[in-house]
C-alpha cells in the first residue's frame, strides 16, 4: 500500500471512529434523558394518583361518618351531628322508599330563600336523577353535575331499617373543597405545580400554567368524587428537568467542538499532505529542469570546444564566432550555478548578503553589460532610462545637481548588496529575453517615487495569465503557458528576486495584461538622511 493511501485509509477510519463516538455518545445522552422524563412522568402519575386517592379518600370518610348517623328514628342527632363539625357537607336529605322526603329528614347549611331553592331542587331535579331504586344497599353512589352553571357532588346510599329502604343523599360543600382540602393537600412550596380543571378544561383551583408541549404534565381524573374534574401537574421549569436539559445542551456542545477540532485537525493534516506532494513534484520538476539547463550549455561548450581544438574551423572568424559560443553558454551556465547556489543558500537560511551604500545605476549598468550578448542573440533591444549617458556627469550624492541643470534628478545613494541586485536585475532582464522575445525589445527604467526607487523590466511579450501572477514569486513555481513550451527554466529565478527585495527592505511585484507584456517593479527603500 502507498503511504498516501494508508494516510488516507487512517483518516478515514479515525473520521468512522470519531464519527461514531460522538453517535454513541449522543445517543447515550438522549436515551439518558428520555429515560429521566419517563422515570419524572412515573413519578408525577404516582403523585397525582396519591393526591386523588387522598383527597378522594377525605371526602368518601366525611360521607361515610354521617351515613353512618343516619338513624331513621333519632333524625334530630343528625341535625346536631352535622351543626358546625361537618364542614365538608352542605346538605343531606334523608327519603323513604317511594322517594319522599320524611319528615324532618332535610338539612342544609344553606340560609333564607335558598333552603327552598335547594329542596325544590333535590325533589324535581336531583332526586330523578340519581336513580336511587337501582343503587345497591350499602353501596355508595355519587353524582357530580351542574345545574344551571353551578356544580353539585352528591353521595347517596341505600339503607334498611325496619325492612324498610330509605336512602341518604348528602351534598358535599364544593366551596369548602376547593378552599380547604385542595391547599392542604398541594403544597404551595413545591417543585411541581398542581391544577384541578373541570369538564370543559375550565379552571377550578390552582394555577393556570401554560401548557408548552416540551412541559412535562400528568394528568388524572377524579373518579369517585368529582368525575368531571381532573387534576393536573407539571414540572417546575427551574427544576430536574431544566438541568437535564441543560446537561444534554453542554454533552451536544462538547460532542461537537470535539469533532470540528478532529475534522479541522484532518483536514490540516490533509492540506500539509497536499502542499508537500506538490512541493515533491515541483522540487523533481526543477531537478530535471536545472540538469536539462546545465547539460544544455555544457554540450554545446564540448561541441565547439572540440571543433576548435580539432582545428575545424573554416576562418579565423569562424573561429572568433565558436569562441564566442563558448564564452556565452559558460556565461549561461555560471549565472544558473550562481541562481542555484544562492538560492541553496537561502534555503538555508544563511545570511549572504552584505549591504553598503551603493547606486543602483551602476548596478544596472553591470547587468546591462552581462546580457548584452544574449539580448543581441535573441535580437531584442534594451532601453534603459535614464540612459548611462544622461547621468555621467551627474553626482549621484547631490540630488539637486542634476535637477538644477534642467535633466532629471540625479537617484540617491541606498543601501544595497551590489552582487544581490545584480543577480536580481539579470533574472528579470534574463525572463524578458526567454518569455518575451517577440516584443524585440525590453525597456528598463529607475526612479525615484516618494522614499522608495522603481527599478522597472517592462517587456512586451505574451504576459502572464492573471490568476498565476502572485505564484510566480513561489519558488519552483513555473507559469503554464511555458510548462508546456520548450523553454527551460528552474522556477527559482523569480524567488531569488523576491528574496533579494525583501531582503532590501523592498519587494517586487508584477503588473501584466496577458497578450500585453509584463511590468516587473522591483523597489528598494531610500533611507532618510538626518
Ligand atoms: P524560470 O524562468 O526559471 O521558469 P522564474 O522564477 O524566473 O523561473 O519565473 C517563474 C515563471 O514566471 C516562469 O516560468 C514564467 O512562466 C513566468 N515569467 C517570468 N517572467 C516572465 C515574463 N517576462 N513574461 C512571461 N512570463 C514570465
Amino acid at each position: 500500500m502507498r503511504p498516501n493511501a494508508l494516510i488516507y485509509a487512517l483518516m478515514a477510519a479515525v473520521l468512522a471512529a470519531v464519527s461514531g463516538l460522538a453517535y454513541y455518545a449522543y445517543s447515550a445522552s438522549r436515551a439518558l434523558s428520555v429515560r429521566e422524563r419517563a422515570v419524572m412522568l412515573d413519578t408525577m402519575r404516582e403523585l397525582a394518583e396519591e393526591k386523588i386517592l387522598g383527597i378522594e379518600s377525605e371526602l368518601i370518610k366525611s360521607d361515610r361518618s354521617v351515613f353512618y348517623r343516619v338513624n331513621i328514628s333519632k333524625l334530630s342527632e343528625l341535625q346536631e351531628f352535622l351543626g358546625e363539625e361537618r364542614p365538608a357537607v352542605e346538605s343531606v336529605v334523608i327519603l323513604d322508599e317511594d322517594l319522599a322526603i320524611v319528615p324532618g329528614g332535610f338539612f342544609t347549611k344553606r340560609r333564607g330563600d335558598r333552603v327552598a331553592e335547594m329542596r325544590a331542587l333535590l325533589q324535581e331535579r336531583v332526586i330523578p336523577d340519581l336513580d336511587l331504586p337501582r343503587s345497591a344497599s350499602g353501596r355508595r353512589g355519587h353524582l357530580h353535575t351542574y345545574y344551571d352553571g353551578r356544580p353539585y357532588l352528591f353521595s347517596y346510599l341505600r339503607l334498611i331499617a325496619d325492612g324498610h329502604s330509605y336512602y341518604a343523599v348528602l351534598e358535599a360543600d364544593l366551596d369548602y373543597l376547593v378552599s380547604t382540602v385542595f391547599p392542604q393537600f398541594f403544597a404551595v412550596r413545591s417543585p411541581r405545580l398542581y391544577q384541578v380543571v373541570d369538564g370543559d378544561g375550565e379552571l377550578v383551583y390552582g394555577f393556570d400554567f401554560a401548557s408548552d408541549p416540551d412541559d412535562v404534565v400528568v394528568e388524572m381524573p377524579f373518579l369517585d368524587t368529582v368525575d368531571g374534574w381532573r387534576l393536573r401537574v407539571a414540572q417546575r421549569e427551574d427544576s430536574a428537568l431544566a438541568s437535564a436539559g441543560s446537561r444534554q445542551l453542554v454533552q451536544l456542545l462538547l460532542i461537537a467542538s470535539a469533532l470540528v477540532v478532529i475534522v479541522v485537525g484532518l483536514l490540516v493534516l490533509l492540506w500539509g499532505l497536499s502542499r508537500e506532494r506538490r512541493a515533491n513534484a515541483l522540487k523533481s520538476e526543477f531537478i530535471s529542469n536545472v540538469s536539462h539547463e546545465l547539460k544544455t550549455p555544457l554540450s554545446i561548450i564540448s561541441m565547439f570546444g572540440e571543433m576548435l581544438a580539432m582545428g575545424r574551423t573554416k576562418s579565423g572568424e569562424q573561429a572568433t564566432e565558436y569562441a564566442e559560443i563558448i564564452w556565452r553558454e559558460s556565461q549561461r551556465l555560471a549565472r544558473l550555478i550562481d541562481n542555484v547556489l544562492d538560492f541553496a543558500k537561502l534555503e538555508r537560511g544563511a545570511n549572504v548578503y552584505e549591504f553598503t551604500e551603493g547606486d543602483v545605476m551602476e548596478v544596472v549598468e553591470r547587468a546591462l553589460a552581462l546580457s548584452a550578448r544574449r539580448l543581441r542573440a535573441a535580437k531584442m533591444e534594451l532601453l534603459v532610462s535614464p540612459s548611462p549617458t544622461d547621468r555621467a556627469d551627474a553626482d549621484p550624492g547631490d540630488e539637486e545637481a542634476g535637477a538644477a541643470e534642467g535633466g532629471e534628478p540625479a537617484l540617491p545613494l541606498v543601501r544595497i548588496d551590489a552582487g544581490a541586485l545584480t543577480l536580481a536585475v539579470l533574472n528579470l532582464i534574463d525572463n524578458a529575453i526567454k518569455y518575451a522575445s517577440e516584443g524585440e525589445r525590453v525597456t528598463l527604467n529607475v526612479e525615484r517615487v516618494g522614499q522608495r526607487l522603481v527599478l522597472t523590466v517592462r517587456d512586451f511579450g505574451p504576459g502572464i495569465a492573471v490568476d498565476e501572477q502572485a505564484r510566480i514569486f513561489e519558488r519552483f513555481y513555473r507559469a503554464r503557458a511555458v510548462r508546456l513550451e520548450p523553454i527551460r527554466g528552474s522556477g527559482i529565478g523569480l524567488a531569488l528576486v523576491k528574496h533579494i527585495a525583501e531582503a532590501h527592505g523592498g519587494d517586487v511585484t508584477v503588473d501584466s495584461e496577458p497578450g500585453h507584456g509584463a511590468a516587473f517593479q522591483l523597489w528598494i527603500p531610500v533611507p532618510r538622511r538626518g
